[in-house]
């Protein structure tokens, strides 16, 4: 797929969108959406791959999904927001849990925004759109 494709309206831009999933429907469903919306997308279903496929990816935005096996994923936040490049790159994460400490943890690791489980369609590409300055 090419880096940096003009889709047909003439003015939308395909960013490179990093999901960080590891339920196989969800990752799929963003995935599906983003592609749909003429985004490149690279899936990460283990945690423990998301800074070096990161850094070879590049990204302009990352899906991130908060309750990962063996890792956190606001811990995941916290260490690309301390790495160089990276730090700059925004980051919507999705969770399951949406109390109000959550949300502090969450965006006090440096998540730009924030959507509770389940997610919809509407508000995940409004989300993206806002983020990648569309
Ligand atoms: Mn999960």
């Amino acid at each position: 797929m090419p880096r940096c494709q003009i889709a047909g309206d003439g003015k939308h831009v395909a960013k490179r969108i990093l999901v960080v999933e590891d339920n196989d429907l969800n990752r799929k469903l963003f995935c599906d959406v983003l592609k749909a919306n003429g985004h490149e997308v690279v899936p990460v279903a283990d945690g423990n791959n998301v800074i070096a496929t990161a850094r070879k990816f590049a990204p302009d935005l990352v899906i991130m999904d908060i309750q990962l096996p063996g890792v956190s994923g606001v811990d995941l936040i916290a260490e690309l927001k301390d790495n160089g490049d990276l730090a700059k790159v925004p980051v919507l994460a999705v969770t399951a849990y949406a109390g109000k400490g959550d949300e502090e943890r969450i965006r006090g690791a440096g998540a730009e925004d924030y959507l509770a489980k389940p997610v919809s369609i509407g508000p995940f590409m409004a989300a993206v759109r806002r983020l990648v300055g569309e």
